[in-house]
This record gives C-alpha cells, structure tokens and sequence, in this order.
C-alpha cells in the first residue's frame, strides 16, 4: 500500500516545472531545498500510513505552503538597484560562490574547528585563516573577531587601556551607524591626546604630543571613511610616522574597508589607497580591516601585525566573547584563497567585480532586462548612471553605469516606490531628481530573470 503511494511522488524536476512552482518568486536552490524537504515529510507520513491518499494535487499543495512558510521570513532577499555597492542597509557584500559552497561544505558537518588533524589533539581556531592572510599581507600573526568596530576596540582595550593615544583631529570621526571613534576610545579605557586641527595635522605635532605626554603609548591614524577633505589640508602617513615609533609607542591604523591589492590597476579611476600589505611593510605595528566591505566577504573584523601584539590580543577576556564563528572562518577562508590570484579575485568575488568589471557589461544587463520585461503599467528608458563603491569605501569615487528609468503612467511616484517595496522580492530603487531609477551596476546576472518575472507579474 504505501509503496505504491510512494511511487505516486513525481520527481523533483517534474514538480520544480510544474507552473505555480515555476512561477513561484524564489530563487531554483531554495525551490529545490523546500521540495526535497517536503517531499521528504509526505515520505514520512505515507510509511507511517498518516497519509492515506496522495496526488498531485496534495503535493503542490504542501509545496506551496511551505514556500510561503519561508517568504514570511523577516530576512529576505532582495533586489538591490541602488547603485551603491557596499550598500550598509541592505547587507554590504555579497559573498563569492566558493565562500558559500565552502559554508555548506563545512557547515552541514562537523569540521576540525579547533582540533589538530597532525597532532590529533586540541587545535587553535585561529590558524585556519593565519597562513593565507601572512601570504596575503606579509603580516607576523593575525586574529580575527566579530567586526571591525569589535577589532578597534579589542586593540585599544588591550593595548592602551589606561594610556592615552595620539589622534589627529581630522580622523576623529564618526563613521556611521553611531561608530564614533572618540566614544570607542573612551569606551576601551583609554583617553585621546587629540592633535593638529581639523584639516592639517603634521608629523610634527606627533612628534610634540610623544613628547608632552608620557602616558601615551599607540599613534592611532583612522580611515576617515565616509568623507574626504579636499582643498586645504594635510595627512600624515604611516611611513612618515613610522620613524616616530619608540619601544612604548605602537603604531596602528584602521584601514576601514582594507584592500588585499591595488584596485587602481583594473580601474584607473579610483582613488589609490595603501594596501593592508602596503602599511605593514610602511611600519605599522598593526592594521585592522573590514571582512564585508572592499574584501567582499563575510561581516568581521580582521586584525594583522606582530607576533606579540596578536598573541596579547589574545589572552584579552574579550577576545572570548568578540571571535568570530566557524561559520564565518569557513566564508572568509575561500574568500581571502581567491586573493591568490588577481586575475581569480577579480572575477570571482562580486564586489571586486562590481568596482572592476566594463560598463559595457553593466549594459549588457540592462539590455537583457529590456529584452524580457514587456511593457504594462510602466516602461522602461535606458539612461546613464553614476555608481558608488559605498560602506565608507573610498568616499567621492564614482562609477560609470548604465540605469532604467521606470515611466508609469497613472500613479505618483511614491505609489510605485512603496509597491516595489512590496513585490514578493522587493527592489530597492535610486530616488533621483524625481525619477525612481534601477541602478544596474548592482544586479547580478544571475538575478535578472527573478527581477523580470517579479516586475512582469505585477498586480495591484
Ligand atoms: C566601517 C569602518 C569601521 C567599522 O567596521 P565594521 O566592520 O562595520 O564594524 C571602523 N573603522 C573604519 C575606518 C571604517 O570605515
């Protein structure tokens, strides 16, 4: 009896094309996740004989039910047309397919977290990201915690707690989302020695400050991040503060976004920043970058540098409580093994491909999505746009891109904003001189038949 019920389930193929499971807005491998899951339960239920009947009917029902189980969830895709890449509120990076591949690799078992596959004992859990990123930044040792506004405070709570540290008045910022850098300092138990003013800081007023306080012990320089000063102004850089460092006076930077290699070589119309390897190798004791933003990987806080400093930071209580979880080790780790080749980076992790890739390739985009949508309550107009890296990523570079303009004929503007909102995967448009405009630059290929299908079938 049940085996013959059992034989009445179509296979997942045949239901996956069956038409409200086709046209359902979800993505083929959450599809096929919730149909094996499914068909999996009803399997269940027949050898239980819970079930006594079973059609099509009953399956695609159960099908849909739980797909729309996992629409309600409060987390949910959707579809950025912003233009701005490392988009803050909607999620930062998006991650390379071998961070995910590898998630699922090591996530959906057990794996050697802190366990020593040659010695077969306890392991460290900070040795599976050690190696790539000394090859990757030359660095002695390194950690890595929550992110980076954990890593700034780790450093500053072990280092200078009770100390004073030397900032330039133009780096003390606030980065966003209420990161404010003198309230982080204050927090860690040090106290700022503030220097040079606003727009101009010189080597020289390090050198004064090292001299006229002797509870000073880190020049802290900070990635102004999220704005620039342009016109009348003076930076130091590491290199020329590294002369200045003494046995008591550690030199650290937050880099902020941090990038593994030269951005510029691939697109020359970036700003040319220093490396992580570049800051190392100019004197820093230690540098602390981002895991989601020029990286392109999962949220963390990466701290590299000496050998002492690192193992200190360690032995820190907080350290326990701020480290970041397998499941992150398991993004970063394929993520940063991309960085082994350029060529390789470039091409496989989203957000570096993003900031690199032809305009031409962000028309192409465009162009296919011209070519699916069909014409209904709006239309659509190809226009030029300027796309922005975001996150507190090189502030003021943009990037040449291609855009449509969304026309609609019997609704304000606000109307169609909020029901894109609304649509079963919301898209997120660009408010620009009145007009709502999908950035292109920010939509992967892979994303356009979803985003076609969802504007298609739009009903009000
Ligand atoms: C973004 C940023 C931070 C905070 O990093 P999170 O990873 O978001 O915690 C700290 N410092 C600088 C300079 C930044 O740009």
């Amino acid at each position: 009896m049940s085996q013959e019920l059992l034989r009445k389930i179509p296979n997942v193929q045949e239901l996956l094309n069956h038409s409200e499971i086709k046209n359902y807005p979800l993505d083929e491998v959450n599809k096929r996740f919730v149909l094996n899951q499914t068909l999996a339960d009803l399997r269940q239920k027949i050898l239980k004989q819970d079930i006594r009947e079973i059609n099509n009917e009953i399956i695609i029902k159960a099908i849909l039910e739980t797909l729309d189980q996992k629409n309600s969830y409060s987390l949910r895709k959707v579809i950025n047309g912003t233009g701005v890449i490392l988009h803050t509120n909607l999620g930062r990076s998006i991650l390379p397919r071998e961070s995910l591949l590898n998630f699922i690799e090591i996530n959906s078992g057990y794996a050697n977290v802190e366990y020593d596959l040659e010695t077969q004992k306890r392991g460290n859990r900070e040795k599976h990201l050690e190696k790539i990123l000394q090859e990757l930044t030359g660095c002695e040792a390194s950690c890595v915690v929550n992110n980076n506004a954990s890593a700034v405070f780790l450093v500053l709570n072990t280092l200078s707690k009770n100390k004073k540290i030397i900032i330039s008045r133009g780096e003390n910022v606030e980065i966003g989302g209420s990161f404010r850098i003198p309230e982080i300092i204050k927090a860690s138990g040090a106290k700022i020695v503030d220097i040079g003013t606003t727009n101009k800081t010189y080597e020289n007023d390090y050198k004064l400050a090292i001299e006229e306080e002797p509870s000073a012990n880190m020049m802290l320089k900070i990635h102004k991040s999220n704005y620039d000063i342009i016109g009348f102004s003076h930076t130091t850089s590491i290199k020329e503060l590294a002369p200045l460092k003494t046995d008591k006076i550690y030199l650290v930077e937050d880099q902020g976004s941090g990038t593994i290699f030269d951005l510029t070589r691939y697109n020359q119309k970036l700003t040319k920043e220093n490396t992580v390897k570049d800051s190392l190798q100019d004197g820093a004791d230690l540098v602390l970058f981002s895991g989601d933003k020029l990286l392109g990987s999962a949220q963390a806080g990466i701290i590299v540098g000496k050998k002492e400093l690192i193992a200190k930071i360690k032995k820190n209580q907080l350290f326990r409580m701020l480290r970041t979880s397998k499941m992150v080790t398991s993004i970063l780790e394929a993520t940063l093994s991309l960085y082994k080749d350029e060529e390789l980076a470039i091409k496989n992790i989203p957000t570096l491909k993003m900031i690199c890739e032809s305009v031409k390739e962000v028309e192409k985009r465009v162009d296919l999505f011209l070519k699916l949508t069909h014409e209904s309550l709006f239309s659509f107009e190809k226009i030029n746009s300027q796309a922005t890296i975001g996150g507190g990523s090189l502030p003021g570079d943009e990037i040449e891109s291609w855009a449509v303009k969304v026309n609609y004929k019997d609704f304000s503007l606000n109307k169609i904003n909020d029901l894109f909102h609304k649509l079963p995967t919301p898209i997120i448009c660009k408010l620009q001189n009145k007009s709502l405009i999908i950035d292109f630059k920010t939509i992967q290929e892979h994303e356009i038949e979803r985003l076609v299908e969802v504007i298609n079938n739009v009903n009000w």
